[in-house]
């Protein structure tokens, strides 16, 4: 009798302190603002941390297209078209795309940038109907869609979608400055002067 006793005071405590922790938080829920009163999302972007890994920034006018971040990649999902520069040095980058499909956001394609024209940005975003919709292709994106901080959009990638072409084309090296005429030698103490 005592132990049947001991497990209804059991039970029915147990059963008081979990329906007091739900009418405690159905109670929070009632005082704060929900989510979208906070955020108003999607109209108002989110607040991100700064070292936040979205998609990424892509600088397409000072790729030299060396090929190290496809390289570091650890699935792949780089892809760089790039041909020889005919008007001067190194390449012309004519696409530029990563597979969001396949993409961790690991961040192993920025480090060894050596010139810092790619970064992981504050994007998180990019809903789209499709696999293409994934596929995002820098090099035909707007310059400033491409490197803005959290500009890349569904709208833009659909657009660059359309376009054949790189937004920007490399242009030929500056010519190379005339070498400088050869200096007279200073006569020395024994040759006779002029
Ligand atoms: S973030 Fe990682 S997975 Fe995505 S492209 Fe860069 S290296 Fe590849
Ligand atoms: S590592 Fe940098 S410079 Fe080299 S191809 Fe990638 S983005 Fe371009």
């Amino acid at each position: 009798m005592r132990d049947w006793l001991q497990n209804v005071r059991l039970a029915i405590s147990t059963i008081a302190a979990g329906m007091y922790v739900t009418l405690w938080t159905m109670a929070q829920s009632f005082r704060r603002k929900p989510f979208t009163q906070h955020f108003e999302y999607p109209e108002k972007p989110i607040p991100i941390r700064p070292r936040y890994r979205g998609f990424h920034r892509y600088d397409l006018t000072t790729c030299i297209g060396c090929d190290k971040c496809a390289k570091a990649c650890p699935v792949d999902c780089i892809y760089i078209d790039k041909a020889k520069n005919p008007a001067g040095k190194g390449f012309v980058i004519n696409g530029f795309k990563i597979d969001y499909t396949k993409c961790m956001f690991c961040s192993l394609c920025v480090d060894p940038c050596p010139v810092d024209c790619i970064f992981m940005g504050s994007t998180h975003d990019l809903s789209c109907f499709g696999r293409d919709g994934c596929v995002v292709d820098y090099a035909t994106l707007p310059l400033d869609v491409a490197w803005g901080q959290a500009t890349l959009n569904p709208t833009a990638v659909f657009e660059s979608k359309k376009v054949a072409l790189p937004v920007w084309v490399k242009p030929p090296d500056p010519p190379k400055p005339a070498p400088a005429p050869a200096a007279t030698p200073a006569p020395t103490p024994d040759q006779p002067k002029a």
